[in-house]
């Protein structure tokens, strides 16, 4: 039995528990990340990864080879649409091109990647950054004991026990989280509305295909009720099933009692061919709900993930608002273990991810009901957002974002946020020392302001506010015009309303204040800044 001491220790290290690590990594925090499981995921599950997930990958250094490999595995730019069976009639289109329409607000793209190819890139990743990521390792208990989180770890194998010590703990330990449970933090929701399964098949679907690209295939059979996802080359993929029997009427549990040879109908069915051959390799149980945690944080330990939002895969938002929760927290917590920012700070992971976690809880369920279950009835259902909204226009509150009265909507279009304190600093192309990049290129360590080309008053205020506050130890300033940061193509000043005023952007990218004053002001960014860190900066004297 040894002592370990970590600045943060995280269980679970699925997708988001390695997210975080890598995030904190990222951060300069060496993290400890147990899982239960012997190594990276088996099964496929989350596929589909959003803009904004792959900008976060952008700025960890792994967007072109995540790219990359889910070139190897999927068809990219194909279509969400659903039929009666593979072989049959077309229902409808929900979106015809993944990319299409939505390539002028990021520098990334949408892929399809699975879980189980994407999470070994993450791995590698984590370690290079720093993360320890130990597997066969369960968290066995843990409590608090004043400034630090006491854990017990138990080798699955071996049997040996550590005793951690950590500053903070971030559980990322899935829907059934033991540790949301164990710090009686409640969920609420609507519950669990189906025993799903997915059953993994090799069958070569080519034919069927009929050259359509098509990157989730919802089947609505008379009697099943699901989805699939096909891998290239087109001899394999899963077939999920959410409901089977009379539409009206369905049977939800389809998990139990399941068989090798009524799973091989079902694939049958959905394909809507006998003549193909088929064989199963794998059946995985999974409940189809949309519960969220009343609470993601207490004392030193935070949820993430799954623990914190469980969600019907239909949108392909789960793993991804876990990858957002991972980003959130990350620099919160860096920045408060160097002393940087105010321990308060840490407060407002809870204050502005909950509200998205249910939201975007909600909105996977509409597109369950509407894609897949319509029996459950509409009533008191969320109506559809628009997926581009809630993958990159969604908008934070909480005490440490400078808001001027109304903070807006929750979401809206990307394209209409204009950089408003709460929204995601938009994606522009400018031009930095010759080289054109997007303005998300300059996110992702440090507070960053940018200036219009008029904004000299504000930019000369924001250099006199870091000097004489000496903190944050790094914020970044660029002005249009100045050094050689340019925005030839007026995109900047158009996406950000910016001329002669200033915006703070935080390390996630997040607008964090923007000046509204004609003349600039030390002491008005000193202000934003304290705010910003929950913590009073002082300024000195000389
Ligand atoms: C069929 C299907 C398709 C999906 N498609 C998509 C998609 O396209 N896009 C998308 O974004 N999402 C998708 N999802 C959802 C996505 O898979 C999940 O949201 C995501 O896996 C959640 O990750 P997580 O790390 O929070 O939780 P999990 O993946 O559940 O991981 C939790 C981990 O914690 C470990 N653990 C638990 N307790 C302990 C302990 N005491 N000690 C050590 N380790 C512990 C577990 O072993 C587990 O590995 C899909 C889901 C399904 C079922």
């Amino acid at each position: 039995m040894a002592d370990i001491e970590v600045p943060v220790l995280i269980v679970g290290s699925s997708l988001v528990g390695m997210s975080t690590a890598l995030l904190l990594g990222h951060h300069g925090v060496p993290a400890l990340a147990v899982e239960h499981h012997r190594g990276t995921a088996i099964h496929p599950r989350a596929a589909q990864i959003t803009q904004r997930s792959m900008e976060i990958l952008r700025v960890l250094g792994i967007e072109q080879i995540v790219r990359q490999k889910s070139d190897e595995q999927f068809v990219q730019d194909g279509a969400i649409m659903a039929v009666e069976t593979l072989a049959g009639k077309e229902l409808g289109y929900f979106i015809a091109n993944l990319n299409e329409g939505v390539r002028d607000v990021s520098p990334c793209e949408r892929v399809f990647i699975s879980q189980s190819l994407l999470e070994p890139l993450l791995k590698t990743r984590a370690g290079e950054l720093g993360a320890e990521l130990r597997f066969a390792t369960d968290l066995v208990s843990f409590d608090e004991n004043g400034d630090h989180v006491r854990a017990v770890i138990r080798h699955r194998d071996t049997d040996q026990t550590d005793t951690v010590y950590a500053r903070y703990m971030v559980a990322a330990d899935g829907a059934h989280s033991r540790v949301r449970e164990r710090l009686g933090i409640r969920t609420s929701g609507r519950g669990v509305f189906s025993r799903s399964v997915t059953i993994y098949f090799r069958a070569d679907v080519r034919e069927l295909l009929r050259g359509r690209n098509l990157s989730v295939i919802y089947v609505n059979h008379p009697e099943l009720r699901g989805f699939f996802r096909i891998e290239k080359p087109f001899d394999s993929g899963f077939l999920a099933v959410n409901a089977i029997g009379d539409p009206a009427n369905p049977i939800t549990d389809v998990a139990t009692g399941l068989t090798e040879e009524r799973a091989m109908q079902w694939v049958r069915l959905a394909l809507g061919s006998d003549e193909i051959p088929v064989t199963i390799e794998n059946v995985m149980t999974w409940n189809a709900e949309a519960n969220w945690a009343e609470r993601y944080q207490r004392r030193r330990v935070f949820i993430a993930g799954d623990a914190a939002h469980a969600m019907p895969p239909n949108g392909g938002f789960g793993g991804n608002t876990g990858i957002q929760d991972a980003h959130n927290l990350a620099w919160k917590l860096a920045m408060v273990l160097r002393g940087e920012a105010g321990a308060d700070l840490l407060d407002t992971y809870d204050a502005e991810r909950r509200p998205i976690g249910t939201f975007t809880t909600e909105q996977a369920y509409s597109r369950y009901v509407t894609r897949t279950a319509p029996y459950l009835g509409t009533d008191g259902m969320q109506p559809v957002a628009p997926d581009l909204n809630i993958e990159l226009g969604y908008r934070y509150d909480s005490p440490a974002l400078c808001h001027d009265g109304d903070p807006g909507p929750l979401h809206e279009n990307p394209r209409e946020s204009r950089a408003r304190v709460g929204t995601r600093a938009p994606h522009a192309w400018v031009t930095r020392d010759g080289e054109r990049v997007s303005t998300l290129d300059l996110f992702g360590s440090r507070f960053v302001i940018l200036g219009g080309a008029n904004a000299d008053s504000w930019t000369n205020a924001a250099f006199a506010a870091c000097k004489a506050t000496q903190a944050p130890r790094d914020v970044v300033v660029h002005q249009v015009g100045v050094g050689r940061f340019d925005d030839p193509e007026g995109a900047l000043a158009a996406s950000y309303d910016l001329t002669s005023n200033i915006v703070l952007v935080r390390p996630d990218g997040f607008v964090a204040w923007r000046s509204r004053t004609a003349a600039g002001s030390p002491s008005a960014v000193t202000g934003a800044l304290s705010q910003a860190l929950c913590k009073s900066l002082t300024v000195s004297e000389s």
